[in-house]
């Protein structure tokens, strides 16, 4: 009942790689518990105050006789300590102390010093008389005293020059087979001894051993509860587990790869074709310099799992790592080691987590790394990524060099626009485009639903999805470049079909009850109609269902909803003023709605929908173009009137108004929608364009064609407007999508004015300033 008052003076520790925490506290004096108040969520105990230092001096006989033995005491301490090793500043010290201090305090000190058992040090703490201390403290500095004697012969003998302080101890008493803290402290012991082992034994850099070997001997000499004790461990336990020399053999042949890739995906020539170039250079070279290739494309398209299927072909380990949003240098060149819960930086815990130093690295989204106070993250992987540096790249928190030139390296973006320039000059750039609806629907029963249905434990005498579902489930529930959206979708119906086969089966096993409804006729006739496989229907549920259940569209609906998107365009295209562009994003290819209406007003244009800049630039360009040439081409504003803005406000909208749009290829279509507009006329309703205007009326060539062509495509549109310099783009367009669409190829906005309206658009007299003058 017996205990020590103290004062907390630090917390320190971290939770990283485990949780560590130390208390430093300062021990003030003895108290006893005269009556425990409450014991959670943690104890108050009324108590008393013990030591008080007058006490000791008290009373002439005692002091005489403490005289004695704390003299007797005395001797022992200072014979203890002479016999370490006094160039060891904290031995100095305590030397130093033991004339210092007042002698009563001593027992206490020193008992907490030498080594004794838990139970020793609370009997000291017992002992309230100093008296009693002094008489029990004794014969421990003896103890160790004649264990320190014996140690020094033997270490004599073995030539050891090692001085440290290792005391004899009693016998440990394990009780109940619980371990005690004296085994405790032992076994941390050994793990620094095993620790200093696998340093010595693991293949690190000579420069790494030498730090290593530095830091293990300082890791000896420091107590346990120093706060860098911890840090110094979890440091040296990384440097050991990091795979220095440790690699898997690369199995290079092109004909596996090309097959591996061919098999894990569909389409994407292109890039597989690149891949393969870039492989085959590899096995013909035999080392891995050379560009760092970056895959840029829509989400959902492929990209990272290429990166895994060129880690498979090379039989390498494949780790990915997400840069999207990292805006700190130190996240990948790590922290300084001089703070509490610093850590490596992503590379080096990669090639912790792989185990090996030839992995292939996913560089996830490198387009979206930011800048801010802590650095430039862009600047920091510009030195992993080039070859001529990346062997001795120095993580700030190993702080020596690591050889990354075994590691390949491949990054993802969605646009090029944001990467940093000098890191897209390390990188060569593969655009990874979007895909057509046959591509879509090829890739979802090749992959995708063979994947779902693993993944949800049914078999293809389960569930069937037809062609024509997984067609509807792309145009009329999902928008998207890639497949990702796709996915989602098919593995709802997946997890629909699994309760439903899952309740068959539990149906099955109890027959009885699957009499109620319209009942049995329905199990022998297995129709193709929506009956069987309309998932909500109730009556149906009393039934095991007929397998396969089919995927119609009634089941579609049944699972997923009304359909999300419907073929919207021609509805939209039903009065004047309305015209569809053609807009790039990260995302892929889009169509975009272009608005416009006036009123009665003072010449104003507003613009709404989140433009930007070029767009509002745009917008003006098409407005001054169409006034100038009003008079040929018959536009007139309410009032009859060749001057467009003479009492009139014109309003130009782009729906989706959350989204910023930007960018000179909406010129066009702005010019259109108010020919439309001041004609009256409609603009047909499967015609989308795209391209940039001069102020001469020129039509300029514009970017993301094929993603462009795609969604038009995907919307089905069946003409579509495009610059004559585009003309080259056509052909990365598949061929079976070009035979659905009809392409204009437009050099200036008559050509274009007279494709987007039925029967052209009537000029009153011909342009004649594309012939030269001369
Ligand atoms: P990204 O990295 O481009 O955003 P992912 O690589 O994560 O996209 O791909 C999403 C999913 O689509 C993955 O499950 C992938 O297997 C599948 N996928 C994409 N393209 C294809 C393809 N051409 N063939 C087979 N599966 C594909």
């Amino acid at each position: 009942r017996i205990g020590t008052a103290a004062l907390a003076v630090q917390v320190v520790g971290s939770n990283w790689p485990k949780p560590h925490y130390t208390l430093l506290v300062t021990g003030l004096c003895r108290f006893q518990i005269l009556q425990l108040l409450k014991e959670k969520p943690y104890p108050v105990a009324e108590v008393q105050q013990l030591d008080r230092l007058e006490q000791f001096t008290n009373g002439h006989k005692s002091e005489e006789e403490l005289g004695e033995l704390s003299e007797q005491f005395y001797k022992y301490a200072v014979q203890l300590v002479e016999m370490l090793d006094m160039s060891v500043p904290a031995v100095a010290k305590l030397r130093r102390l033991l004339d210092n201090l007042p002698r009563e305090a001593l027992p206490d000190i020193l008992t907490s010093i030498i080594r004794t058992t838990n139970q020793e040090k609370l009997q000291i703490l017992d002992a309230v008389r100093l008296e009693e201390r002094f008489k029990m403290t004794i014969p421990l500095l003896v103890r160790q005293i004649e264990g320190l004697k014996l140690l020094q012969k033997t270490r004599k003998s073995k030539q050891d020059d090692d001085k440290r302080v290792v005391a004899i101890r009693p016998n440990r008493r394990i009780t109940h087979g619980s371990i005690t803290e004296d085994e405790e402290e032992e076994e941390d012991h050994d793990d620094v001894v095993m620790l200093e082992k696998k340093i010595r034994t693991s293949s690190m850099s000579e420069q790494a051993l030498k730090v290593c070997l530095k830091e293990i001997k300082r890791l000896k000499k420091m107590p346990q509860s120093m706060p860098e004790y911890a840090l110094t461990r979890n440091y040296l336990e990384l440097m050991v587990e990091l795979p220095w020399n440790k690699s898997t053999k690369d199995r290079l042949e092109i004909r596996a790869a090309r097959i591996v890739l061919d098999n894990d995906h569909y389409a994407m020539e292109k890039l597989k074709k690149r891949v393969l170039e870039y492989l085959a250079v590899r096995q013909l070279k035999n080392n891995l310099k050379g560009p760092i290739l970056c895959f840029v494309g829509p989400p959902g398209v492929g990209k990272t799992s290429v990166g895994r299927s060129i880690a498979k072909t090379l039989g390498r380990e494949f780790h990915r790592i997400a840069l999207g949003g990292v805006c700190d240098q130190s996240d990948i060149r790590g922290h300084r080691r001089t703070y509490v819960g610093s850590m490596p930086g992503r590379i080096i815990n990669g090639l912790k987590t792989v185990g090996v130093n030839n992995p292939v690295f996913l560089l996830d989204e490198v387009d979206k790394l930011a800048k801010s106070l802590q650095g430039d993250p862009a600047a920091a992987l510009l030195e992993v990524l080039d070859p001529e540096q990346n062997h001795s790249f120095t993580d700030h928190y190993l702080n020596v060099a690591f050889d990354l030139s075994q590691v390949l390296f491949i990054a993802t973006a969605n646009t090029t626009a944001t990467i940093p320039p000098a890191l897209l000059d390390r990188m060569e750039v593969i655009q990874v485009p979007g895909y057509t609806q046959e591509e879509k629907i090829e890739i979802a029963h090749r992959h995708l639903i063979p994947k779902q249905l693993e993944l949800h434990g049914l078999t293809p005498q389960q569930i069937q999805i037809p062609q024509v579902t997984t067609l509807g489930i792309i145009t009329r529930y999902t928008r998207e470049a890639g497949v990702r959206a796709l996915d989602r979708k098919l593995g709802a119906i997946c997890r629909a079909v699994a309760v439903k086969v899952a309740e068959g089966q539990h149906k099955e096993a109890k027959p009885d009850r699957a009499e109620v409804g319209e009942g049995e006729d329905c199990k022998e006739h297995i129709t193709e109609d929506a009956k069987p496989e309309s998932i909500s229907d109730t009556a149906d549920l009393a039934l095991p269902p007929e397998m396969p259940i089919l995927i119609d569209f009634h089941a579609l609906k049944d699972i997923l909803g009304p359909p999300m998107y419907d073929m919207e365009v021609s509805e939209r295209l039903n009065q004047p003023g309305v015209a569809i562009g053609l807009a790039w994003t990260p995302l892929g290819g889009e169509i975009m709605f272009v608005e416009a209406s006036r009123m009665d007003g003072e010449g104003q244009l507003t613009l709404t929908g989140q433009l930007g800049d070029v767009m509002k630039e745009s917008a003006h360009l098409a407005i001054s173009w169409l006034r100038s040439n009003a008079k040929r081409y018959q536009l007139t504003n309410a009032s009859g009137s060749f001057d467009l803005l003479d009492n009139t406000d014109i309003h130009l909208h782009f729906p989706a108004g959350a989204v910023t749009k930007d960018g000179p290829s909406a010129g066009v279509t702005i010019v259109t929608c108010l020919a439309s507009l001041f004609s009256g006329r409609l603009v047909c309703s499967d015609v989308a364009m795209t391209g940039e205007i001069t102020l001469r009326g020129l039509v300029l060539p514009v970017g993301g064609i094929k993603d462009k062509v795609l969604a038009a495509h995907r919307a089905g549109l069946k003409r579509i407007i495009i610059p004559q310099r585009n003309e080259k783009d056509l052909e990365e367009i598949a061929a079976h999508v070009r035979q659905d669409l009809t392409f204009v190829l437009a050099a200036c906005l008559d050509e274009v004015l007279n494709a987007a309206f039925d029967g052209g658009f009537a000029v009153k007299a011909r342009l004649e300033h594309f012939n030269s003058k001369l």
